[in-house]
C-alpha cells in the first residue's frame, strides 16, 4: 500500500515537470513572451515560434529601448518577430 502511493506521488511530480517544458511563443501585436496559448498582456492569440533577439524591460520610464518597441509594460520581449 504505502509503495503505490509513493509511485503515485512520483508519478504526480513527473507530470508537473512535464508542463514546465512548453513552449515559448511571441506575441505579433505586442511582441511579449507567453508559453500560453493567448498573450497574457493583450489578450491576442495571434503568436508566433519564431523569433528573434530578446529584450527585458524593466523600468519603462527609463528605457530607450521600450520608447522604440512602443512597450508600455515591463516584461520579456522579442525584437523582431516572424
Ligand atoms: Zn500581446
Amino acid at each position: 500500500m504505502r509503495r503505490k502511493r509513493q509511485r503515485r506521488l512520483l508519478n504526480q511530480k513527473l507530470k508537473r515537470s512535464d508542463k514546465m517544458v512548453k513552449k515559448t511563443y511571441v506575441c505579433r501585436e505586442c511582441k511579449m513572451f507567453t508559453t500560453e496559448k493567448e498573450c497574457p498582456n493583450c489578450k491576442s492569440r495571434d503568436l508566433s515560434a519564431s523569433w528573434k533577439g530578446l529584450v527585458i524591460i524593466n523600468k519603462v520610464e527609463d528605457s530607450e529601448v521600450a520608447k522604440l518597441l512602443e512597450i508600455d509594460k515591463p516584461g520579456k520581449y522579442a525584437l523582431f518577430v516572424g
